[in-house]
């Protein structure tokens, strides 16, 4: 095992495995890239399963004694480094039941919730870029996807909300100025006490810019929100990519720390020095 200051004060805690069909490489694998790297810790979320009206790309319902087997696998490879249980669940109204019955079938340490429908529309797929372009009002698009995720929320669901402002991935960002959508459902976050992700995937996106961005996250830290971080892997090599960018940002913020999780219990650890330059994030 690697020590490193840096990485050995932070967790990973979004990352995926091949059952979800998009993504390549064993947990053993994300595990000797996060053992390399000297990560403290790391957690797998796996797209949970969803009725055949969703995407298929993703774990299937009957993927989820080999998902624990894969974990418990790369956790007898690295005994030396903590992997938790989490799952990436989504938020999509009228499938509540659905996915609190699938969350019953396992003890997790964590629950991401995301949201990546707005209605029966799957913004966030490669197919959606042409319908983007077409959408003559981005605001309203965004208004709607901060409704749906305000609602993810309120369930009580989710230990961490993932990928907070992932409608912009393609670059379709009104131009109106949306503190107001920001203030607005985050104020039903703050309210319900999950945590939210600044995951850098959205980096390796058209958008280039970290989930969420900083006006966003400055507005969550006014309301004291907790942090967790995530790389969003899809393959070994993206474990812990751009954390210093993401903890950058958090500090810029006025972020000091990060939540883990155990067992669904949240706790704080204080985040690493980073190296920042003037002007790298526009707040
Ligand atoms: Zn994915
Ligand atoms: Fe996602
Ligand atoms: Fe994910
Ligand atoms: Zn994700």
């Amino acid at each position: 095992m690697t020590t490193n200051k840096f990485y050995g004060a932070l967790a990973d805690y979004h990352m995926h495995t091949p059952l979800c069909l998009h993504a390549e490489g064993e947990p053993v694998e994300y595990a000797r890239q996060a053992d390399e790297l000297g990560l403290a810790e790391i957690g797998f979320s796996e797209h949970c399963p969803m009725p055949s009206h969703f995407d298929t790309l993703r774990m299937k319902s009957g993927d989820l004694t080999s998902y624990l087997a894969k974990i418990e696998e790369a956790r007898k490879a690295f005994p030396s480094l903590k992997i938790r249980l989490g799952i990436e669940a989504e938020f999509a109204e009228g499938e509540e039941d659905h996915v609190k019955r699938f969350l019953d079938r396992a003890s997790w340490d964590y629950v991401l919730g995301s949201v990546h429908y707005i209605r029966e529309w799957n913004f966030d797929a490669p197919e959606a870029v042409s319908r983007w372009k077409e959408s003559r009002d981005l605001f309203g698009q965004w208004k709607l996807y901060f409704d749906l995720w305000k609602k993810a929320a309120r369930t009580g669901f989710y230990d961490s909300l993932s990928h907070p402002d992932l409608v912009k991935k393609f670059g379709f960002i009104p131009s109106e100025r949306c503190d107001e959508l920001f203030r607005d459902a985050l104020a039903v976050v703050a309210e319900k006490g999950p945590a939210v992700e600044i995951n850098t995937a959205g980096l390796r996106k058209p958008v280039k810019e970290i989930y969420p961005s900083g006006n966003f996250l400055r507005i969550a830290k006014n309301f004291d929100i907790p942090i967790s971080l995530g790389s969003d892997a899809h393959a070994p090599g993206e474990v812990g990519m751009n954390f210093r960018e993401a903890v950058a940002l958090a500090r810029a913020c006025g972020y000091t720390q990060y939540a883990r999780f155990n067992q669904r219990k949240r706790t704080l650890h204080p985040l690493p020095e980073v190296e920042q330059k003037t002007g790298e994030w526009e707040l």
